[in-house]
């Protein structure tokens, strides 16, 4: 299989720089697994933002924005 790495481009909100798992969601995702964490891309724009990436976060986000 191909590395989707030019596709991925088009689905990444991310803003947080230097990041060498920058596009490569398979690593982005073990990274932040790893950290109790989920992807920028589970995040809104603002929230993302906060680059708390954090399982917490993201649940609390959704029960006052859903
Ligand atoms: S979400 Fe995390 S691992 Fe993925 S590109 Fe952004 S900073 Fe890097």
């Amino acid at each position: 299989m191909d590395c989707r790495i030019d596709l991925n481009k088009k689905h990444c909100n991310c803003t947080y720089e230097p990041c060498s798992r920058k596009h490569k969601c398979c690593e982005c995702l073990h990274y932040h697994r790893q950290n109790d964490e989920l992807p920028a891309c589970f995040f809104s724009k603002e929230q993302e933002r906060t680059y708390n990436r954090s399982i917490s976060y993201f649940v609390e986000m959704k029960k006052y924005h859903s």
